[in-house]
């Protein structure tokens, strides 16, 4: 059975992180979406939240597995049984630093490939961290996020606006 691994901050999952899932599991026999910590990001959502997330917009995929880890990705692909790592790939910008961490991963753990699947068009440049900005400023979400978690995203987005709001009428 082909195993192959996708993982990444989703925070929160958006249409582009969906497209990516969709395609790798159409060829993969299972596939592990797995929530990795970053610790240079501040995340919105905690990472059990992302899991549950990811796992609503994906109850209709019968051969996706949702987890989270703290592991090294290398490290967690041996212990799952994984032998790829799907990596979605936009414009330039992701090449370099995606280049980097395949190799490294490969030489961790030799039996490890990474896949690189090309970001549709209308997803090419889009991010997570897009999403937030986009959301702060009350923009239509239809075109990034998959619609189930629209709501959630909303509700974040507000509470973090009147802690913020909160914070500044604070300060002397
Ligand atoms: P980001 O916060 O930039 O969205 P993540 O760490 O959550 O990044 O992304 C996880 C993986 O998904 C990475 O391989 C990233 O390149 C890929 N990815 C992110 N957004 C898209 C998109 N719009 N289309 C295709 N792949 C994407």
């Amino acid at each position: 059975m082909k195993i192959a691994i996708y993982p990444g901050s989703f925070d929160p999952v958006t249409s582009g992180h969906l497209n990516i899932i969709q395609r790798a599991a159409n060829i993969f026999d299972k596939l592990i979406v797995c929530v990795m910590i970053n610790p240079g990001k501040h995340p919105m959502f905690t990472r059990r939240e992302r899991v549950e997330l990811i796992r609503r917009v994906t109850a209709g995929i019968p051969n996706v597995e949702v987890d989270s880890s703290t592991e090294l990705l290398a490290e967690y692909a041996r212990r799952r049984g994984g032998c790829v790592i799907v990596k979605g790939l936009r414009a330039g910008s992701d090449f370099e630093n995606e280049f980097q961490m395949a190799l490294i991963n490969h030489k961790i753990n030799p039996d490890l490939d990474t896949m690189f699947l090309t970001a549709e068009s209308q997803y090419m440049y889009l991010s997570s961290s897009t999403v937030k900005e986009l959301g702060s400023y009350g923009v239509d979400l239809s075109d990034f996020l998959p619609s189930d978690i629209i709501p959630d995203f909303q509700e974040r987005i507000e509470k973090r606006k009147n802690s913020k709001e909160e914070y500044e009428n604070e300060r002397p």
